[in-house]
């Protein structure tokens, strides 16, 4: 168990490809902390430098109070799960498992109870005798982790460790992650660039966007209280709608309309950029707001319809007896509690506050 503090680290491949930019964060002992964001937005990169793969151009990192910066990656005390699983083909589960220790030097009856205990915490003990390709995508993915826990890091650091399963098994093993999170109660840093991983995951998420710190924050906070206009529309399924509206008078206008709402107060008129969530928008026969609908998908527990509205697409989250069919007129409200208002340039602006 240990913390982590990365104290302004960047990267900069090839004299001029940023990967990761000031790049300042404290992991806590027994945290799990997600890295989320894009492809390429530095994600990768910086799970790279804690481990010493990769060495980076400015700053430092300390895992507890030692600065790890110039240590080698096999002298780190951390341990990394990837998604490919690098499993030795030839091996017997049992060996994959135990070759990290051997080659450590580690007495044989030390090695068979960490091997012994991981399959046991894994739920792998019946499959120790049996090589990777008599194995199936979760039961390789559990001997990757089970790799990584026999060694007992001090961090334990995920490279998008499920993108290679189907998506039945992907809940599953992200469920089983986070048990053993709870069991573990080790410090772990997890890359993904799947939102709902992160929200499920994380203790707290760390959002990047082309190298820089978006927003530190956990779920809750990152959903209902985004800084920016990309975490908005990053965090959440669907996204977040948009609108490109004018405020005066304290009234909001999307073209010709108005939407019914208490004044706005405490920022200057002008143009803004509206954002609400498609479960804060609701059904409304007679609301002077609507929207032909283009797509209607129906899962059972719900309704998501999308609908065209001033010119953009809009999702609304709704029950799953809300009917709406292609082509149709959608009628609804908005929660203006719920709403987000962002200047043009995406940051959040904090509206009736005196
Ligand atoms: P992510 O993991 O979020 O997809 P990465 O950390 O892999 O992103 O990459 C961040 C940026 O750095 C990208 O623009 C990527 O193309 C670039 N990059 C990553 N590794 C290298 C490398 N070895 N050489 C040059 N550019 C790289």
């Amino acid at each position: 168990m240990a913390s982590v503090r990365f104290q302004g680290v960047s990267k900069t491949y090839q004299k001029d490809i940023l990967a990761l930019a000031k790049f300042d964060v404290e992991v806590q002992d027994s945290e799990f902390l997600v890295l989320v964001g894009p492809s390429g937005c530095g994600k990768s990169t910086t799970l790279r430098i804690l481990a010493g793969l990769e060495e980076p151009t400015t700053g430092e990192v300390f895992i507890d109070d030692r600065n790890v910066t110039d240590i080698k990656p096999q002298d780190r005390d951390i341990a990394m799960v990837f998604q490919n699983y690098a499993l030795y083909p030839h091996m017997t589960v049992y060996n994959n498992m135990a070759f990290s220790l051997r080659m450590k030097k580690m007495p044989g009856d030390k090695i068979d109870h960490n091997v012994k205990e991981a399959a046991e915490i894994l739920g792998i003990s019946d499959y120790l005798q049996r090589k990777p390709k008599e194995l199936s995508g979760g039961q390789r993915q559990r001997v990757a982790l089970g790799r990584a826990i026999v060694r007992h890091p001090a961090v334990f650091l995920f490279d998008e460790p499920l993108s290679n399963l189907d998506a039945k098994l992907r809940v599953q093993m992200r469920n089983e992650l986070s048990q053993l999170h709870t069991k573990l109660k080790s410090t772990m840093i997890y890359v993904t660039h799947d939102q709902a991983e992160a929200m499920t995951l994380g203790d707290r998420i760390v959002v990047l966007k082309d190298g820089y710190i978006q927003q530190i924050d956990t779920p809750l906070d990152l959903y209902d209280n985004p800084d920016n206009s990309f975490v908005a529309g990053f965090i959440g399924s669907p996204s977040m709608n948009f609108l490109n509206i004018v405020l005066k008078d304290g009234i909001i206008h999307v073209g010709d309309i108005t939407l019914e709402n208490a004044p706005i107060t405490g920022i200057p008129e002008g143009e803004y950029l509206f954002g609400i969530r498609p479960e804060d928008i609701h059904p409304s026969e007679g609301s002077r707001l609507s929207g032909e609908v283009e797509v209607v998908e129906t899962l059972g527990n719900e309704n998501i319809i999308y609908l065209k509205f001033s010119g953009r697409q809009f999702a609304a989250r709704c029950g799953p007896k809300v009917k709406a069919v292609t082509g149709g007129m959608f009628e609804f409200s908005i929660d203006f509690d719920r709403s987000h208002l962002f200047n043009l340039d995406g940051i959040k602006m904090r509206v009736n506050e005196t």
